[in-house]
């Protein structure tokens, strides 16, 4: 691979991040607050395949729930586990 090329192939991909981070629905130390308090919650009662640990953060920290459930459904996080596979993940590789 020419360097020229290596050069795009990481201009784009910091692109993408930086894409992927503008769609972010709340800041990203929320977002890891929200990841490891569903994580903690399915760990230690399991996941009911409802977004019901997910939703207790969000109403116990006052977040915006329509654009965060619309974001956590985008990346795959239909469910508290799911949430914290998918979304956590999408997260973790953008942030
Ligand atoms: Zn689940």
């Amino acid at each position: 691979m020419h360097a020229s090329d290596q050069d795009k192939k990481r201009e784009w991909k910091l692109q993408q991040r930086q894409h992927a981070q503008a769609a972010f629905p709340i800041s990203s130390s929320l977002l890891e607050s929200l990841f490891e308090a569903v994580d903690a919650c399915v760990e230690e009662s399991g996941c009911n395949h409802s977004l019901r640990f997910t939703m207790q953060w969000i109403a116990e920290h006052k977040q915006p729930e329509k654009p965060i459930l619309g974001w956590l459904a985008e990346h795959g996080g239909v469910c508290d586990c799911e949430v914290v596979a998918n979304a956590a993940d999408h997260w973790e590789q953008n942030r």
